[in-house]
């Protein structure tokens, strides 16, 4: 079980891995976008941890619908909504919990996909930060269903997160700023699936404890 505590500190190791990429999003952002992922997320997720510090509360959904609402107000561009409406949905599942399990994870991704979907009408193959997590949540659920061990599973969705952030730079982009490069796109990875990934992995090295890759 994941403690609100727990949470809490995972939220925090979020924000300082993105403050560690910001740079590295920037640069991939000003390849095929307008070079401000990095600042945007930094900005947001910054604004999260001033905001979650001295939050005392013992609802996961809160937590996380107070750290949904700061993004949307803090993070510029496509992605503050799009991350804040993940983070707002996401809520919904672990409303009033104190901990959470596998289960409450996978329902978690599960909105925030549907949440990230609807706010960017967008799908899996576009190009997108959806490429990392669809994969991800795909694989979760299905190792879910056949009860294989938490770790198996987190470690298999961290993977295929993975592939599928990898998998951007194969792809034409239809959505977002990148539509408009078109085949000018390909061979550039997505800085939303990047950050995705990094979000999404580092969930999983804190609450398995891996000691870094
Ligand atoms: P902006 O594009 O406004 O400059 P950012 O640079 O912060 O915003 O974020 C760009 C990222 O947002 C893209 O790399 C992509 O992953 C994601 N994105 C943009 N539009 C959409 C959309 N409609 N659906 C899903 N993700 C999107
Ligand atoms: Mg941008």
């Amino acid at each position: 079980m994941v403690t609100y505590n727990k949470v809490k500190d995972i939220l925090e190791k979020v924000s300082l891995i993105i403050e560690e990429n910001k740079i590295y999003l920037t640069e991939l952002d000003a390849a095929i976008g307008d070079g401000d992922h990095g600042l945007n997320m930094s900005k947001g997720f910054n604004a999260l941890k001033i905001k979650i510090k001295d939050l005392k509360d013992d609802d996961i959904g809160k937590l996380l619908k107070i750290s949904g609402m700061v993004l949307v107000n803090t993070v510029g561009g496509a992605a503050g909504p799009l991350y804040g409406t993940a983070f707002m949905k996401a809520s919904i599942a672990v409303n009033k919990k104190s901990e959470m399990d596998i289960n409450d994870f996978i329902n978690c991704l599960n909105e925030a996909l549907n949440g990230i979907e609807m706010r960017g009408k967008s799908k899996v193959g576009e190009k997108t930060m959806i490429d990392t997590l669809y994969p991800a949540l795909k694989k979760g659920k299905e190792l879910l269903s056949i009860n294989k061990s938490n770790e198996e599973i987190l470690n298999a969705m961290k993977k295929s997160a993975k592939e599928g952030m990898e998998n951007t730079k194969d792809i034409i982009a239809t959505k977002g700023r990148t539509s408009y490069l078109k085949e000018r796109s390909i061979g550039h990875k997505d800085p939303g699936a990047v950050s995705m990934y990094l979000i999404l992995s580092v969930i999983v090295d804190e609450v398995l404890n891996n000691k870094g890759e």
